[in-house]
Formats: structure tokens, sequence, C-alpha cells
């Protein structure tokens, strides 16, 4: 990874964003063997993930649920603070700006949420909600030009510029999904985190969603960090896919590579569970629960359910290692060839 790379639009470095969830002093107070002790709760929510997203492209992550991709994909926005590591955008990093100097990037950088109902303010009405992050980001725009601006996202998004005036409760789920996508556009960004933007969605209007965001990245050269559990809609949008496990990058690869030729134990598992018509459906069961990420298992954090574990899995973290074709793995089995 270089920070100087022109093709690079940002990029994630040994990333850890750990949450304190110990609680008032009161209690962490545990009683062991008659002597009193303080227990802190820390969840490892994200440990030390590293990669770049090149301009122009789709990077999925992908995992179950309390991996840690939603947590990874606020902390690139900006919206945690890292513990460590840093992200760079355009090879500056900007994980400690202050919010002064950050605010040129906030325009540069936007975020889609799951729920389209609850990131919309429910008694602002849609103009409004459009309007007023270009007011304050654009002060020297006219009221006119910033209705022209409003009424050009509200059209791209295939929502009627007339209904300005409509509340979010007016909208079904896919057009509140929309009208999301339009205030994500609103300052003309270059990046978007979609931080699963059609989970909360009908299956019915999934589709429409992730066309209209495929149609507008192509429009208007839009980079995105996709963020999702659904391996389908993974396999539909991504150019590139990461696959986390318990806060860890397990695998990252172009997307046919990763389909057809998945590295990682884990994601070799997640991909055995996608049915495939033609084929006999042989879904490889993974054993065990995924651990609390308070106690996270020693060495390799999937060791615990892994068929290929060796006592240098249950010691090692394996490190993210280059694979072939610009893969990134990280699994000792694989480095040692034994898979
Ligand atoms: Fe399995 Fe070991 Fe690879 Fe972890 S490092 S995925 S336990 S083989």
């Amino acid at each position: 990874m270089t920070t100087n790379n022109p093709e690079i639009l940002v990029s994630i470095r040994n990333v850890v964003k750990h949450f304190d969830i110990s609680g008032g002093w009161l209690e962490q107070i545990k009683f062991d063997n008659g002597r009193i002790t303080r227990k802190q709760s820390i969840v490892k929510a994200v440990n030390g993930i590293s990669f770049d997203i090149k301009k122009g492209q789709t990077v999925s992550v992908v995992g179950e649920s309390g991996c840690g991709k939603s947590t990874l994909a606020r902390t690139v926005m900006g919206l945690y603070p890292p513990n460590s590591g840093e992200i760079l955008y355009q090879g500056k990093r900007i994980d400690n700006l202050s919010d002064a100097k950050l605010k040129h990037y906030r325009t540069r950088m936007q975020m889609v949420f799951q729920d389209p109902y609850a990131s919309l303010n429910p008694r602002m009405t849609v103009g409004k909600t459009l309007r007023e992050p270009i007011r304050f980001h654009r002060p020297e725009l006219k009221e006119g030009q910033v209705a022209e601006k409003v009424a050009e996202v509200m059209a791209k998004v295939g929502i009627d510029p007339d209904w300005q005036d409509r509340f979010p409760h007016e909208f079904s789920g896919g057009q509140r999904q929309r009208i999301s996508i339009a205030r994500a556009l609103a300052l003309d960004p270059d990046f978007i985190v979609a931080d699963e933007p059609i989970a909360a969605l009908d299956v019915s209007i999934q589709a429409q969603i992730l066309n209209l965001m495929m149609d507008l990245q192509e429009k208007s050269d839009l980079t995105y960090l996709f963020i999702s559990h659904d391996l389908s809609v993974v396999e539909h949008i991504s150019d590139v896919v990461a696959v986390m496990y318990l806060g860890s990058l397990c695998e990252m690869a172009p997307k046919k590579q990763l389909f057809d030729n998945p590295a990682h134990p884990y994601t070799q598992a997640l991909l055995s569970a996608i049915p495939k018509l033609g084929h006999e459906f042989s879904h490889e069961k993974l054993k065990g629960d995924i651990p609390s990420p308070i106690n996270l298992p020693a060495g390799c954090v999937f060791h615990t359910r892994c068929k290929y574990v060796n006592d240098r899995c249950r010691s090692e973290i394996p490190a993210q290692r280059a694979g072939d074709g610009n893969t990134i793995v990280a699994c000792h089995a694989v480095e040692e060839k034994r898979i």
C-alpha cells in the first residue's frame, strides 16, 4: 500500500476499534474469592484491518452479524474515532483531523444507512432534508441554485422533484432509501459508504435500489464501500470483496476470484452455504458458535471453528499476506500450503 498511488481513493491502515462497555465503577466491581477486583468489558469490534479502495470500484465487506463490518464502515467515515491505525483519503490522513478541517472531506465522503426511515428526520420535508446540507457546506450558492441542485438529485434517484414538500412517512420504503441516496449525492461526493442499504427493504425493491446505485456509480464516477451480510447481493454489485470474521480480515480478492476460488477456510464455508442451480447442495456446516468479541480466542480468531486448525493457529495471529492475483489472505494453512 502506498500513500501516493493516484488510483487509490481511500486507505484503511491497521485500524483498531474497541468499545469499553464496562459501565460505571460500581458495575465494574467483582468479588473473586473474597477479594474485590475490577473487571472491564471491552468489545473488540475491529482488530487491525488494512486495505485500499481504488477509485471507481465497489469494495464490499461481508461477514456474519457482529463481525465488525458496520463498525469498520463508521470508523472509515469518522463517526467513531479509531483506537489506533489510520484512514487516508487520497493519500492524506483524515482520522486525526479537527472538525473544521474534516468539513471539506465530509462533502467528499457520504454515508447511506440501513434503515431509511430512521435516518431521515420525520419532521422535515424531503426538500428541507436535501437543502440543509447544501446550504451548510456550500454557502456560496444562491437559493435558486440550491433549489436547482435539490431538483437535480431528486430526479437522479427517480423521485419526482415536485414532491419536495412531502414528509418521509408519505413515501414507501424503497422511495425513502432513494431519498437517503439523494441526500448522500447532494454534495457531489466521490466516495459513498453504504451500510446494508437494502437489508430493510422488501425483496422486490432490493434489486431496484442496487441497480440505481450501480447506475449512479457509472454516471457520477462514484466509489463505494458496501457493507452486507448477503453474499448474493455482494456478488451482484462488487468489484472486490473483503470477508470479515470477529473483527479481522480473513480474505480480500476480486469478486470472481473470491467466488470461484475462495482461499480462506471461513470464506469457503460461507460460500458453501449458497445453493446453486444445477449443483447438489453441499452446505459445509461450521461447528460451534461465534465466540464473543469481548473474549476473542488467542491466535487465529477462527480457530475454534476451523477444520484445518493446528497448534500454530491457536497461538499465532495470522498476518494479512498478499496472495495470487491482487488478493489478501490471513491464514496459516494457506501460507503453509496445507490447503
Ligand atoms: Fe484455520 Fe488456522 Fe487458517 Fe485460522 S489460521 S483459518 S485456524 S487454518
